[in-house]
């Protein structure tokens, strides 16, 4: 089983994946219309915009939140 490089989610069905290309190694979640994937800027803004609206954070934490959460992905690590 993988998990998606960008944000962790286990990678388990065809439809997890861009376009249902399972050779991918981000999720669905993490790519762009055309399946590519999403740059840092691009997934953080993502993340933040989800933490906010489900968590309620404010806009500041709720950033700080998103960048230590992809710190922890192999995607991300080196940044
Ligand atoms: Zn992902």
């Amino acid at each position: 089983m993988k998990n998606c490089i960008s944000c962790g989610m286990p990678l388990l069905k065809p439809e997890d994946f861009p376009l249902g290309d399972e050779s991918k190694d981000y999720c669905v979640y993490c790519a762009r219309p055309d399946g590519s994937m999403q740059s840092y800027e691009e997934k953080l803004e993502g993340m933040t915009e989800f933490i906010i609206r489900t968590q309620g954070f404010a806009p500041q934490a709720a950033r700080e939140s998103a960048r230590s959460l992809m710190a922890l992905q192999p995607a991300w690590k080196k940044i």
